[in-house]
């Protein structure tokens, strides 16, 4: 039996675990990352429009604050959201950037004078404040009150991706890439690592580790028409599912990304729009402010993605031989704008299309694109069910999105999350109950059942073939839990699923190789994403409301009064054939930010019977206290739950730490300046 020790084991080597496994190393614990591919070919390096951090630098995001960006992140989640979690992000995001700016992000910057830019369709002069001249800038993003997304031209994950993996090297983390977790190794109560399979050769090795983290992003590839790499296929996820102990949260929470290109889905980011892109039905007529008035383009994405479907449904999306589709107008940005700020854009565009957006309308429809689900953590980053398992990024559900991710607030939950379970997971690891003593017949039987699985498909007589069965399943998927949902449909994706799964007990894999096997591959993921699945399509039949990206045509009110609660999804044995699901209540009581309109979508909703009383309790508190640290304090306290380290205040050009917070940290100062003096 091949063993590998270390203290923790980072699953994924996205920006999510490369950040963790840096705060890690850093605190002096060893730290192994596992990568189904090179670090920098993670997903994180397609992230294109930016990253969301109230600086306040530039004109349009002046005033901008933490508060500002917590309420945009809670109405964008519908209410969803653990408010505490979110409030950590927020504080932690200025941080977060400013980290990065000084490790070498080349962050687009502010210009002082006058500016031309593109808002609502027209053009306009913005004039940039000489103090801001050199510090971070932010473009528009959907949703949010304040120009807060911070940018590298159009390439935002890329270079955020490669900074954080040249720090890991930097810091000596080994990683051992092309090999995949296939299962946790646990005792029912406490996780000890993973068994590990090579994608070059078959071997499976066990890692054991006192502490073991997922981070291995979201479950897009569930779906046959999604924005996401082919390696999403959301097997981090799957594994803590099977451990029957760890729980999935909010599954069916899965958001559907205004403008995938047709028909390749490929992504045009939604800095397009932010920069001043307009979306246009088959008469050429802008229609978005026919439903937004007030957010146009820029309402959320659940929304814009619901408005478009309906458009193309009332006969007004443009036929092609590919389907139907709207337009995205992106011509207005003019040529150097586009050039240099979108300039992936006019390649993708170029590449996979033929077409040269300065002179061309794209042609866009809504694609699958997040995971707002997958593995439940408390606000320390651990699965409250399995100790020393934590999961950072995508893949987890810690849960600051709720029900709809607002758009550059997860790469930034990335960072941060890795800045702030890496602590915790150091914190875990220095103290003495980490110490483990696993037994190496405990590790031997995890490692013998995942052998015997793989030389069971290896050497299979059975007659389905997994290619078939994933691509039945995502069809499935992208038909049946889609955009719109209903009880019908629902019920044919679960029966559906149900019966793939059965096929898939008998899958034959024509190839007995044991290394570079895709065909093996493919079989033992389908099974584990079909289990995904079915949390994903069984969770959406139960809950019977619509919130943010879930949306039931036959339950089309939000329901606060029934439904304000998280989905836990459990697999508790391999008899199961349907996810056990459990609901967590969300305190109205304890929340800083009461249920209401999102300022978006839908007025209409039930409310939830605590929701008057807090609402009145937290404006009596608005009237007294005047200080928005104070205020926010009394309200719902959350400093206390984030490391030592990261709680020091923010500083901004109109928030000076002097007159604020002599406590304030250096790493929440306006070292953004850093960079520019670097140059
Ligand atoms: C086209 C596109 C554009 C986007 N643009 C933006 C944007 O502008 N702003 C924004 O905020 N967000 C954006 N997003 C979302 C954002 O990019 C992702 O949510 C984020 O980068 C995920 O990072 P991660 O570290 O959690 O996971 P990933 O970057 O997906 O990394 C996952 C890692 O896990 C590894 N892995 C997976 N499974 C296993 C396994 N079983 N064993 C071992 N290793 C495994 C992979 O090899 C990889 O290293 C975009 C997404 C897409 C698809």
């Amino acid at each position: 039996m091949k063993t590998v020790h270390t203290d923790a084991l980072i699953i994924g080597g996205g920006i999510a675990g490369l950040r963790t496994a840096i705060g890690i190393k850093r605190a002096g614990h060893d730290v192994i990352i596992l990568s189904l591919v090179p670090p920098k070919r993670s997903h994180s390096a397609a992230a294109q429009g930016g990253m969301q951090a109230s600086l306040g630098n530039s004109a349009k995001g002046q005033g901008d604050n933490e508060d500002i960006h917590f309420a945009d992140t809670i109405r964008g989640s519908d209410w969803g959201a653990d408010q505490q979690v979110a409030r950590m992000f927020v504080d932690t995001a200025p941080k977060a950037v400013r980290e990065l700016a000084a490790w070498g992000v080349p962050w687009n910057r502010v210009r002082k004078g006058d500016n031309k830019s593109i808002i609502n369709g027209q053009e306009v002069v913005i004039s940039e404040r000489d103090e801001a001249h050199g510090l971070i800038t932010a473009r528009n993003f959907g949703g949010t009150q304040k120009w807060r997304t911070c940018y590298v031209a159009d390439g935002t994950g890329h270079s955020m991706l490669y900074t954080m993996s040249n720090k890991a090297i930097a810091e000596k983390i080994p990683v051992h890439e092309r090999m995949e977790a296939i299962a946790l190794i646990h005792d029912g109560q406490r996780c000890y690592g993973a068994v590990v399979r090579s994608l070059v050769d078959g071997s499976l090795t066990a890692y054991i580790a006192k502490a073991t983290c997922i981070a291995t992003g979201g479950y897009g590839r569930l779906f046959r028409a999604t924005t996401n790499a082919v390696i999403n296929t959301g097997i981090g996820a799957a594994i803590a599912l099977e451990t029957g102990v760890a729980q999935l949260g909010n599954m069916e929470a899965i958001q559907f990304h205004p403008t995938g290109i047709i028909p390749a889905g490929i992504l045009v980011t939604e800095g397009c729009r932010g920069d001043g892109g307009l979306l246009l039905d088959k008469d050429l007529h802008r229609f978005m402010p026919d439903y937004e008035p007030e957010k146009k383009e820029l309402a959320s994405r659940d929304v814009v993605s619901r408005h478009m479907e309906a458009h193309i449904a009332k006969g007004k999306g443009v036929q092609s031989r590919f389907g139907e589709h709207l337009w995205l107008d992106i011509r207005q940005l003019g040529a150097h704008h586009i050039n240099t700020r979108l300039r992936e854009i006019k390649e993708i565009c170029q590449y996979f299309m033929g077409i040269d957006p300065v002179t061309d309308l794209i042609p866009v429809r809504p694609v699958q694109h997040y995971s707002m689900g997958g593995v439940r953590t408390d606000h320390r980053g651990e699965s409250p069910t399995l100790k020393a398992l934590f999961s950072a990024g995508e893949a987890a559900c810690w849960d600051m999105h709720g029900f709809n991710r607002l758009g550059g607030n997860s790469v930034a939950e990335t960072a941060v999350a890795g800045m702030i379970v890496g602590e915790f997971m150091a914190e875990f690891l220095s103290d003495d109950a980490s110490h483990i003593g696993v037994s190496t017949a405990l590790v031997r039987s995890f490692m013998e059942r995942e052998q015997e699985k793989l030389d069971q498909l290896a050497n299979s007589s059975g007659t389905e073939n997994p290619f078939q069965l994933m691509k039945a399943m995502q069809e499935c998927m992208t038909k049946n839990v889609g955009i719109f949902r209903n009880e019908e449909r629902l019920k044919i994706a679960v029966a559906e699923l149900l019966e793939l799964s059965e096929r898939a007990k008998n899958i034959r894999v024509y190839s007995g190789t044991a290394g570079a096997n895709p065909e093996l591959v493919a079989a033992y993921r389908v099974q584990k994403m079909l289990k995904l699945s079915l949390c994903a399509a069984y969770g959406a039949l139960q809950r019977e409301e619509s919130r943010g990206a879930h949306y039931r045509e036959d339950f089309p009110l939000r329901n606060d009064r029934d439904w304000l609660c998280r989905t836990l999804a459990s697999w508790e044995s391999d008899e199961q054939n349907l996810p056990t699901l459990r609901y967590e209540k969300l305190d109205v009581r304890r929340m800083e930010m009461p249920p209401g309109w999102r300022g978006y979508g839908s007025k209409e909703r039930i409310d939830h019977p605590d929701t008057e009383a807090r609402q009145l309790q937290v404006d009596s508190a608005a009237k007294q206290q005047t200080d928005r640290y104070q205020l926010q304090q009394s309200l719902m306290p959350f400093k206390h739950m984030l490391p030592e380290k990261l709680r020091g205040r923010n500083e901004r050009l109109d928030e000076p730490l002097a007159n604020t917070d002599k406590a304030g940290t250096a790493s929440g100062r306006l070292n953004n300046r850093s960079h520019k003096e670097a140059l």
